[in-house]
Order: structure tokens, then C-alpha cells, then sequence
């Protein structure tokens, strides 16, 4: 699968839920109404549609949310992908998750071939981990992650920087991800979805202000590592650890973007920033055969977009995305 930009695309996310057992602050409004279950892609519609994909091409398929892990069955559908590593089709099968659900599953997903999770922590607080996620328990997350370290998988810790909350912190979380062996990524706040009373203004906090503050405290020095995402990395002198900050407002990351996204209804985005879309659903219930999904598919990357549309100031009144991003994944 190649666009019109000349960009290959080898990467798929699949948000298996919008549904979470979290409503952290800058995602969600406490006040969801999720899709009807019956909307729901079934856990084996959702595997003949990552295997499609795998047979076009895709390397690496990150499973996201809502909340992955508590999907029902989700171990049904990672035990039936995970046939694809052995294969060799596909390179990698991961997941970003809250980790709320690892102490159950770790073990599980190191045994069907996953090697590495992305995990959201945003504090280290207790206080301030229930303020932003509303609904989460820190020390459930991090018995969590002593699971997954246990299992052998390799962390890296998810962290959207929210002005006013977590700036003051975000040193010593890098430094606790240092000594516990986990790598860190830094995210700038999204425009995406309405979250209720806060507004984005308020949340966010440019990365560039965050790294110069870093650059006080730590060695911060640019390397080369890619993962065809958004994220640019560095490595931390002092504790030998991977950094990467995200920052889609700051700056534009889309130009080597490999990847698509396909949500829990089978509809895939051809950008995280923008509402285009295609159905695959239809495609997918209406023939047994894959021709009529592979067809979507091509014709959907044909219109993957050259960049996002992303914007927070305090004339933009209305979200340039309306979609939040529990329904498109991370
Ligand atoms: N529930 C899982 C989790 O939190 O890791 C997976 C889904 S969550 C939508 C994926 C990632 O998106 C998380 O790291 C979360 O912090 C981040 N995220 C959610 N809403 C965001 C927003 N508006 N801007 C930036 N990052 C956001
Ligand atoms: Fe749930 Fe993840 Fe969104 Fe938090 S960021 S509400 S954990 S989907």
C-alpha cells in the first residue's frame, strides 16, 4: 500500500473499544455515551480485517482503544493474530493500554508473542493520577507494570503533558523511568472530541517549554531512532533511557507517517487529524471473499492526506477533530 505521497504504509492501529474504564480529563468527558455493543465489529470480523491488512502489507499492528484490555475475549483475538508472528508476515503485534488490566493479562500477551506495550501514566501522584483519570488507581497501574516487567515485556511510558498538572513532575517520572528500564514518550494535548467543562487552552502545554526544562536536569542528546511515527527520540545521558516527545501542534510530524487507523466499527482513517474516512465494514459483512474490502482499502489510501489539521488557540471554538481519541486510538 502506497499513497499518493509516495509514504508506504506498513502500520496499522485498531482501536478494539471506545469503551474505558478510565475518563482521564483530556480524553474523555465524564459523561460518555459509547457505540451500542451491536455496532461493535465481532472479535473474529476484527481478525479477518487485521488479516487483510497483514496480506497488503502491514509489519506492525498496535492494538489501542478505549481500553484494549478490556474488551471482551481480547485474548481471543490477540491469540489468533499472534499466528502471524510466528509466520514471519508480521513483525510486531503491541498494544497501548492504561495498564489497569496487566496484573491479569502480561503473562498472557508475553506468551503470544508480544515483546513491547505503551503504557499511559501521566503522574506519579496518587491524588493527581485520580484527578486526571477520574476513575484509574495508580498502584493497580503499577502492579501492572511490575507484571509486564516480570513478563519480560519491554515499557514505554505514554505521558501527555498537561499545564498546571504534571509540568512540575515530569523530571522525576523521567527519572523513575530511567531506573525502572522503561523508555518515555511525552505527548502534546490533541484538539480531539469534546471533553466537557476543561478546555484545551488550559491543558496544553507546548513541548518545546518542556524540553528546554528537561535540558536543566538531564543530557538531552538527538538520535536517529524512527518508528515511521510522530515521535522524535533522544537519549538521556544520565540514565541511558529513550525519550521521545510528540508534538503534533509544535511541530508537523506527517511527512513519513506510515500508518492508518481502523476504529471498533470498522471505519478506517487515513490521518488521526482529519474526518476522512472509508467504510470497511459494509464490505466486510456483505462477502464472504476479500476482494471487496481489499478494493476499499486501495481506494481509501488513494486519499490519505498529506498532514493533519491540528490547532489549539483560543479562537478555535470548535474542535477541528470531533471524534475523541478513544475512538480512533492513540
Ligand atoms: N486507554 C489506552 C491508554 O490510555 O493508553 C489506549 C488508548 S488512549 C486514547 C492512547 C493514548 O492517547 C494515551 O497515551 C493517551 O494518553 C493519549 N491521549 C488521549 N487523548 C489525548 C489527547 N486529546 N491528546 C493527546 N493524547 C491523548
Ligand atoms: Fe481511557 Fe486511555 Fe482515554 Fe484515559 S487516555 S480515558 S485510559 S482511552
Amino acid at each position: 500500500m502506497i499513497d499518493p505521497f509516495g509514504r508506504t504504509i506498513s502500520y496499522l492501529r485498531v482501536s478494539v473499544t471506545d469503551r474505558c474504564d478510565f475518563r482521564c480529563t483530556y480524553c474523555m468527558s465524564e459523561n460518555m455515551t459509547f457505540l451500542p455493543k451491536k455496532d461493535l465489529l465481532t472479535i473474529e470480523e476484527l481478525e479477518r480485517l487485521c488479516t487483510v491488512f497483514i496480506n497488503l502489507g502491514v509489519k506492525k499492528l498496535r492494538l489501542t482503544g478505549g481500553e484494549p484490555l478490556v474488551r471482551k475475549n481480547i485474548m481471543n483475538l490477540i491469540a489468533s493474530l499472534s499466528r502471524h508472528l510466528i509466520s514471519g508476515k508480521l513483525e510486531e503485534l503491541t498494544l497501548t493500554t492504561n495498564g489497569s488490566q496487566l496484573s491479569k493479562y502480561a503473562q498472557q500477551l508475553a506468551d503470544h508473542g508480544v515483546k513491547r506495550l505503551n503504557v499511559s501514566i501521566d503522574t506519579l501522584d496518587r491524588e493527581k493520577f485520580k484527578k486526571i483519570t477520574r476513575w484509574g488507581d495508580l498502584d493497580q497501574v503499577l502492579a501492572g507494570l511490575n507484571a509486564a516487567k516480570s513478563a519480560g515485556l519491554n515499557i514505554k511510558i505514554n505521558t501527555v503533558a498537561l499545564n498546571g498538572t504534571n509540568n512540575d513532575e515530569l523530571k522525576d517520572m523521567l527519572t523513575w523511568a530511567g531506573n525502572n528500564g522503561y523508555d518515555m514518550t511525552i505527548i502534546e494535548v490533541m484538539p480531539m472530541g469534546d471533553i466537557g467543562s476543561e478546555t484545551r487552552i488550559d491543558q496544553y502545554l507546548p513541548l518545546t517549554a518542556v524540553r528546554n526544562d528537561l535540558s536543566k536536569h538531564f543530557t538531552l542528546e538527538d538520535i536517529d531512532y524512527r518508528t515511521g511515527g510522530p515521535a522524535r527520540y533522544t537519549r538521556i545521558k544520565e540514565t541511558g533511557g529513550k525519550l521521545g516527545f510528540i508534538t503534533p501542534l509544535t511541530h508537523n510530524f506527517c511527512e513519513s507517517c506510515n500508518r492508518v487507523r481502523v476504529t471498533c466499527t470498522g471505519t478506517l482513517y487515513m490521518c488521526l487529524g482529519q474526518d476522512d474516512d472509508a467504510d470497511l465494514k459494509t464490505p466486510l459483512r456483505e462477502s464472504e471473499g476479500d476482494e471487496a474490502i481489499i478494493t476499499a482499502i486501495r481506494e481509501a489510501i488513494l486519499r490519505k492526506p498529506k498532514g493533519h489539521d491540528f490547532i489549539i488557540d483560543r479562537n478555535t471554538a470548535v474542535e477541528p477533530v470531533t471524534r475523541h481519541m478513544s475512538v480512533t486510538g492513540g
